[in-house]
């Protein structure tokens, strides 16, 4: 039996025929005429060709029976007119989703969470418990940024939008969110059962494996969310979903990249520190609240106890951090109990010299404080937050030091810092670009392409082992050049590999 008119060649296991994953547009089936429902699909909605935006949608069955699951359903980031379309646009109109299963909270994978509630939806969001108390906190301050950008286009430009959706919206999807923990097989709808497995990403993070059946057929899909890496503080080293896969979905941020290592990593922290300090200078980090800030002060921590660094203020500005380290602090179940700190330190987060400001005045202070510090402030990718203002004012001090600790996305400030601009511009002001630009690899917390491909390798063999065959991958979240020298790699090593675009819809 064939799963769709485009699918043309067949091949049997286990005594049933399956079809092998095809690529077709939507719009190329409309075209065919009547077409033979595909009854197990997947169609690529956000992070297609692109990082951001984190969506596909899953269906199965056909006519009153399909059920539709979303993985993920992230916030689009970027250009701000561009991405704010996209964002407005549903992937699936809310009644016909049957459930939301989340990878880890960051907002362009749970982003547009409070949206579908926002227009109705009210079915279950499947998620690991962290990433539930997570999100409490990142999509309250989502619905915060939100509101804040209707106000200020409205008073400034008298732009009239529509918040993409406000605090209560923002609770609301709270309501609907239920923590499950790892390896253990849950319901997700009729057809439809899942496992989430440790990503290695963030705290919570999770990859997802599904196993999905209509009538006798049955397949399995590996969602890998975002893969994080080996070594990485704090949190656990990623687990390779071990149940065997038909399909794979896999991420593919540094797919044409290898990182420094995590402990080399830690060591450039300590030289920058100490390098900064010894000019009289700041340490400006952007950095994601959620994450890579506590991973930072964890590291500081484990550096000032060795002596590493020296005795200089360590300032977390950002309110959403200061929130993140207290849901840090309540999922030690999360953490990677392998290390020494871990093990040893009573508090991870709190130690002499560190500091956490609430206040937009203490945070104001700082600019008129003198003497070497470290200035941890979101946004990551210094798009939006208190970091602006620190650049804005340390940008051209060539004492200080813009450490860059994470991915920055094509056009954002941070990409222009990374690509070293002579002149930068912050809150419409043209600021040079004078302090040292220093960039960290070794602290994304994205697993590079030796790590994806030993990852894929992994759950490769599991498949062999169960009787599944080779599975077919699909790149998501990655950009042009990152996936296609991936996918290359990966046809080297015996994969078959496809790069989906947004609503290619794949055949399972
Ligand atoms: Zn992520
Ligand atoms: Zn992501």
């Amino acid at each position: 039996m064939l799963c769709s008119l485009e699918c043309t060649r067949t091949r049997r296991t286990v005594g049933v025929a399956v079809c092998r994953p095809v690529i077709s547009r939507v719009s190329e089936n409309a075209a065919r005429g009547p077409i033979i429902p595909p009854h197990m699909h997947i169609e690529f909605s956000g992070a297609a060709r692109e990082v951001t935006g984190s969506c596909h949608i899953l269906r199965v069955g056909s006519g009153t029976k399909q059920r539709t699951v979303l993985l993920d359903c992230g916030m689009f980031q970027g250009r701000r007119s561009e991405s704010r379309a996209k964002n407005a646009k549903l992937p699936v109109p809310v009644d016909e989703i049957d459930a939301v299963i989340l990878s880890h909270a960051h907002i362009d994978h749970a982003g547009r969470l409070p949206y579908l509630a926002a227009k109705g939806y009210k079915g279950t969001i499947w998620c690991t418990p962290a990433t539930r108390d997570l999100c409490a906190i990142m999509l309250a301050d989502s619905a915060h940024i939100q509101e804040k950008d209707a106000e200020f286009l409205a008073r400034h430009r008298s732009e009239f939008i529509e918040p993409l959706y406000r605090m209560e919206d923002a609770t609301r999807t709270l309501e609907l969110m239920v923590g499950m923990p790892l390896n253990k097989w849950f319901d997700v709808t009729d057809g439809v059962r899942a496992m989430f497995t440790e990503a290695g990403h963030i705290l919570g993070s999770a990859s997802i494996t599904l196993e999905v059946r209509d009538g006798t057929e049955f397949r399995r899909v590996v969602f890998s969310g975002d893969v994080g890496r080996c070594n990485l503080p704090i949190i656990r080293d990623p687990q390779p979903p071990a149940s065997g896969a038909d399909v794979i979905l896999c991420e593919s941020t540094y797919g044409d990249r290898d990182h420094e290592s995590v402990e080399g990593a830690r060591e450039q922290l300590a030289a920058v520190v100490r390098e900064t300090a010894a000019r009289g200078g700041r340490v400006l980090i952007p950095a994601f609240a959620v994450g890579r800030t506590q991973e930072l002060v964890y590291d500081l921590h484990s550096l000032r106890r060795d002596g590493k660094i020296p005795d200089i203020p360590i300032f977390i500005d950002s309110p959403l951090a200061t929130d993140a380290t207290a849901v840090f602090a309540m999922h030690p179940e999360a953490y990677d109990h392998n290390e020494e700190l871990v093990r040893q330190a009573p508090n991870l987060f709190d130690f002499p010299m560190v500091k956490f400001t609430r206040d937009v005045s203490e945070s104001k202070r700082l600019n008129s404080m003198h003497g070497p510090m470290i200035v941890i402030a979101a946004s990551g990718m210094a798009e939006s937050g208190r970091i602006l203002h620190h650049l804005r004012y340390g940008a051209s001090d060539p004492r200080n030091t813009i450490l860059v600790v994470g991915f920055m996305a094509e056009h954002t400030l941070g990409r222009r810092i990374v690509e070293q601009r002579p002149v930068l511009r912050i809150f419409g002001e043209e600021v040079p670009l004078q302090a040292q630009v220093e960039i960290l690899n070794g602290y994304s917390a994205h697993a590079d392409r030796t790590e994806l491909l030993a990852w894929l390798r992994t759950v490769r063999e599991h498949g062999v082992a169960d009787g599944r065959g080779r599975p077919h991958v699909y790149l998501v979240h990655g950009e042009h050049e990152a996936q296609d020298a991936f996918a290359a790699q990966l046809r080297g090593d015996g994969f078959e590999v496809s790069i989906p675009s947004p609503g290619d819809v794949v055949s399972l």
